[in-house]
């Protein structure tokens, strides 16, 4: 059954054709939803097997301008623009309203939403929730910046189900209306900074998950970082029903999920849920403790048992490229963290392992972040670092840029890098792939690396090394 409110939007635009513009052009030209479809892919695309399939579902297709012209009653943009690009004004200027492409999804489909946010955590706790609620047998969908346009599964939306929608700051600072019935906001670091500029910005376009919630509806907020600490304090004024998220201590209020001597616990209204313990979970780290933590929440939130909950929670396993087991040779343990993209994710893998036992590979596209806490976190819990890659240079000069025990090697590639680690690392040690750096300086993207990371090991155990 196709779950819409039978719209029609005019005339739209759609800025950008990846996957997320061409979803929304076909969904909006499907069963004459909007009048017209128009879709600007920018100044850098050209016209192709994609834009042509477009054309021949009705839609116009404009190639290498970053220009909108002519005059829309709607405009959908992509989460790539940046809301203060060119690209973006000149939507604003063409258009009656400019929205991001969950917007479009929520007001078509706007029933039992959950919203996941932060900087780290988002794909796993978006899975674990989903996991979560399956098990309590509620159907739900994991959607959004997980992989699933939100637009695209509107149409096949079952009746009743779940959507958990893990949702991007680019794409939360898109929204107006969106308004889910819970909402986690995990964690701000600074990240995407390129795109927000400022760390205010940044946070506050994650704090748009809660802007249009009432009082019965749950703002799940950690407490463990200064900005979320804010987030939480202005949504309690706001009079939201705020549930405190901390892996530090016992939040009070009626609402909270902490952890009481090792256990998952989530509080709600007064009623007190003691889930899983730490040691029970398959994920690993205290950062996972926290993901649990919030999907628990959220699911118990959305109507499920604490039994569901609880089985969910010891079943669920590590994410692709998520602090992943890819092997052991020799008796040395090697683990995929090839998603742990910023600094913060990398302190916290850590923190996963006993200290001392590391050999950490970093590296690969610089960002520019500040480097100091990340050196600090490496001296503190690695044998070894080897660090590789554009970035490799200046993050191996911030780890020796105060004296410590910590072994720093540099290479000039993945696979070099892999090879020196591997012959350092002793029996009883783990080669973590966490490299606190995009990918983009040698591979595709994050996966990619993580593939390469993986095949690396199977080599070595097939050599038998
Ligand atoms: P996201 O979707 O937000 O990027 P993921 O669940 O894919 O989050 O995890 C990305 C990386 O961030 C992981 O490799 C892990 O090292 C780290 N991480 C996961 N959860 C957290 C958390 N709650 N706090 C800090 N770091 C985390």
């Amino acid at each position: 059954m196709t779950v819409t409110s039978g719209n029609t939007f005019g005339d739209v635009a759609v800025l950008g054709l990846g996957r997320t513009g061409e979803a929304v052009a076909r969904y909006l030209a499907d069963g004459g939803r909007a009048r017209s479809v128009t879709v600007f892919g920018g100044a850098s695309s050209r016209p192709g097997e994609g834009s042509r399939a477009l054309e021949s579902a009705g839609v116009r297709v404009v190639c290498g301008t970053d220009e909108v012209t002519g005059s829309y009653d709607l405009a959908v943009a992509s989460p790539g623009i940046p809301v203060d690009s060119a690209f973006f004004r000149s939507a604003e200027a063409a258009s009656a309203e400019v929205i991001g492409e969950p917007e479009l999804a929520w007001r078509e489909s706007p029933e039992r939403w959950l919203v996941v946010t932060g900087t780290n955590g988002k794909t796993t706790t978006t899975s674990l929730a989903t996991h979560l609620l399956r098990a309590a047998g509620l159907a739900a969908e994991a959607v959004g910046n997980i992989g699933v346009v939100c637009t695209g599964a509107v149409a096949g939306r079952e009746p009743g189900s779940w959507f958990v929608a893990e949702l991007s700051s680019f794409q939360l600072a898109t929204t107006s209306r969106l308004h889910p019935r819970a909402a986690a906001l995990l964690n701000v670091t600074p990240d995407h900074l390129e795109w927000h500029h400022t760390l205010e910005a940044y946070a506050a376009a994650k704090e748009r998950a809660f802007a249009n919630m009432g009082p019965c509806e749950l703002a799940l907020v950690s407490v463990d970082d200064d900005v979320c600490r804010g987030v939480a304090e202005r949504c309690a004024a706001r009079g939201l029903r705020v549930c405190r998220l901390s892996v530090e201590g016992e939040p009070e209020g009626p609402c909270a999920a902490y952890l009481r001597d090792g256990v998952l616990t989530v509080r709600l209204d007064g009623v007190e849920h003691a889930l899983a313990g730490t040691g029970e979970l398959r994920i690993r780290g205290l950062h996972n403790a926290q993901n649990a933590l919030a999907a628990a929440a959220l699911a118990l939130e959305a109507g499920a048992g604490d039994e569901a909950v609880r089985s969910g929670l010891r079943s669920f396993s590590p994410l692709e490229h998520r602090m992943e087991p890819a092997g052991e040779v020799g008796g040395v343990r090697f683990v995929n963290d090839s998603k742990a993209t910023n600094t913060d994710s990398v302190e916290k893998a850590l923190l996963a392992f006993e200290p001392g036992g590391v050999v950490v590979l970093l590296g690969g596209h610089d960002k520019m972040t500040d480097l100091t806490s990340l050196a600090r976190a490496v001296r503190a819990r690695c044998r070894v670092a080897v660090c590789y890659g554009e970035a490799g240079e200046r993050i191996a000069a911030a780890l020796e840029s105060e004296p410590s025990g910590l072994v720093v090697a540099r290479a000039p590639h993945l696979r070099e890098a892999f090879d020196v680690a591997a012959a350092a690392a002793r029996p009883g040690e783990v080669v973590l792939l966490s490299p606190a750096c995009s990918s983009f300086d040698e591979f595709g993207g994050m996966a990619e690396r993580g593939r390469a990371f993986k095949a690396l090991v199977a080599e070595r155990a097939g050599r038998g090394a």
